[in-house]
């Protein structure tokens, strides 16, 4: 066994899948194996399976899968090797040494960004405390900041200059075009000179859950625009996963969020005592925010303007939360515009009161229905029925329902069965429509209309769905595997893909007494894992006999002889057949 086969194999004991995907989504028991709601897709019936035996998990939803090398690289937007790195450090355990030069070139290209931001953020700082320049201390001073709070959010100023830090950076060996790939600093058409990106403005770095600084967000002093300019995609970047401040948030033992619409309102926030606030970085919330937090908190007060376009953010701020099993609460100020208002009009307390006494997202919801509507004429009346049965159909917990809806019917004074009637209407629809779509999900896994990873799988439906079941034959038997290899030698695989898996395979489980998936973590990306690990998920509802693998031999070897390529395809249900008729 190679050392590093051994050293991954050791690594993957050392890190049970269940315990470390526990940490981010809630498992459930199913006999021996768990299953989660995928954190990979929004879904509310769970289909992500984790499965003990082979420490693995699939998800029949979008087909996300792997082992827990895999997990951590999708979860956290990581390299291979960061990954590993990230695993050996919870273990407790020391990454050899032909381990650590393996990383590929984006990992480097990475750590070389981190770096600049880290240079780039210590720049910042200093020129905002001792530089000649106090305009930038003065602007977070009058915003009542303190010199601590400055200091934890490692606050800066970006001087009026063209030039300052990137020649720092130059001085530091870092080439134009890397300052302009971490986006510090702009390359003009007629010189390769990269200029400074961020001029005259005050700065917020970001931070990432691991305490890397992945971009910044600065702000004008004066009138000029745009008022914000916030790093752009880069290799470490990525503003639609990540939110402000979420590296303070996540050390808070509660399980509840305050979103902010800015970064001064999440600082002003912070510094009243609050550690559980965050805000997006420049634009609406994503599901992929929302999906963040939801491996921190059960509930989310949102805390948006109170202008029209705050409130447009916050309808959808509700159904992005509600996707993932979230809860949320409005929080209305009343006399002020924004929390950093709030708190410096009325004090840390009064917050506290505010964010105790909050609305309900559901609350919100209905009384925004009678807007423009004149509600004393019969149509207004008939719209307006219409509007609350629609926001009441999301509601999941019968009770609830029941509470909201009598209520309702109240104070609009509509009976209560002809309310409930429309809403038990709308909720049954709703959930057909949701059953069809995840079963389309399932369905479409499954029966290889389209295959971006075995793209000659379309042209070979029949080998492939073979091949695939060869492979997931071999992955139950991993003891057998010279055997299964003397029958089945992989020349006789028409598509590329499953070749390479199935030779990768044969080739780890000659070469070393313990296999597991994770070996071939290095070799395939995370996207190939997935399609890996859906093989062997398939055979648990299917259970493989020695007859059918013969049978999918012969299919193969019937498809060289022949040379025909052959688009006779096989279908679920033929294959299901199949295997009931060889069963026993
Ligand atoms: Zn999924």
């Amino acid at each position: 066994m190679a050392r590093n086969d051994e050293f991954i194999f050791a690594l993957r004991n050392a890190n049970p899948i269940d315990q470390v995907m526990s940490s981010y989504v809630q498992l459930k028991r199913t006999g021996r194996n768990y299953v989660c709601s995928c954190p990979f897709h929004s879904e509310k019936t769970p289909s992500c399976n984790v499965f003990m035996d082979t420490q693995s998990f699939y998800c029949f939803g979008c087909g996300a899968g792997g082992d827990v090398i895999t997990f951590v690289m999708k979860i956290e937007n990581l390299t291979f090797m960061e990954a590993v790195r990230e695993l050996a450090q919870r273990a407790g355990m020391e990454v050899p040494d032909n381990n650590r030069d393996q990383d590929n070139g984006l990992a480097q290209r990475k750590q070389r960004i981190y770096e600049m931001n880290r240079i780039a953020a210590n720049f910042y700082y200093t020129c905002l405390v001792k530089g000649d320049n106090k305009a930038g201390l003065k602007y977070f001073y009058d915003r009542k900041l303190t010199p601590q709070t400055i200091k934890k959010y490692g606050l800066g100023f970006a001087p009026d200059s063209w030039y300052s830090l990137s020649d720092l950076l130059r001085s530091k060996g870092f080439s134009d075009k890397e300052i302009a790939d971490a986006w510090l600093g702009g390359l003009s058409s007629k010189s390769d000179k990269a200029y400074d990106m961020f001029r005259n403005r005050v700065m917020f770095p970001i931070v990432d859950l691991r305490g890397n600084i992945i971009g910044f967000g600065g702000r004008v002093l004066d009138d000029s625009k745009p008022k914000y300019l916030n790093t752009s995609a880069t290799p470490v970047f990525d503003k639609g996963n990540n939110l402000f401040s979420m590296n303070f948030a996540k050390n808070s033992p509660l399980k509840r969020i305050i979103l902010c619409e800015g970064y001064m309102d999440v600082i002003a926030v912070n510094q009243a005592g609050f550690e559980n606030v965050v805000a997006t970085l420049g634009t609406a919330i994503t599901s992929g925010q929302a999906r963040l937090i939801s491996h921190y908190a059960d509930e989310v007060i949102i805390s948006y303007d109170s202008d029209a376009a705050g409130q447009n953010a916050t309808r959808k701020a509700i159904q992005h939360f509600a996707d993932v099993g979230v809860d949320t609460r409005i929080l209305r100020m009343e006399g002020a515009k924004d929390p950093d208002e709030f708190i410096k009009k009325f004090g840390a307390d009064r917050f506290r009161m505010l964010i105790d006494g909050s609305d309900d997202a559901m609350l919100f919801m209905l009384d925004r229905c009678e807007n423009d509507i004149d509600i004393s004429s019969p149509a207004g009346r008939t719209k307006l029925l219409n509007r609350l049965a629609e926001v009441l159909s999301g509601i999941q917990n019968p009770l609830e329902l029941e509470v909201y809806t009598s209520r309702t019917a109240k104070k609009y004074d509509f009976p209560y069965d002809v309310l409930k009637a429309h809403v038990d209407n709308l909720s049954n629809k709703k959930r057909l429509s949701q059953n069809n779509k995840e079963w389309k999900n399932i369905t479409t896994q499954t029966t290889l209309v389209r295959d971006d990873i075995n793209p000659d799988a379309v042209k070979h439906k029949k080998e492939a769905r073979a091949e695939e079941t060869i492979i997931s034959y071999l992955l139950r038997r991993s003891g057998e595997a010279a055997s299964i290899a003397q029958d089945a030698p992989p020349d006789i695989f028409v598509t590329d893909f499953n070749r390479r898996v199935y030779s990768a395979l044969l080739d780890k489980m000659s070469s070393s007494d313990n296999f597991s998936i994770s070996l071939l973590a290095d070799e395939f990306s995370v996207d190939e894992m997935g399609k890996i690990t859906g093989m062997d998920a398939r055979e648990r509802e299917l259970s493989i006999t020695p007859q059918v693998f013969r049978d999918c031999i012969a299919v193969l070897r019937n498809s060289r002889s022949s040379n025909a390529s052959s688009d006779g395809s096989i279908s679920d249900d033929d294959l299901r057949n199949l295997f009931n008729s060889k069963k026993g």
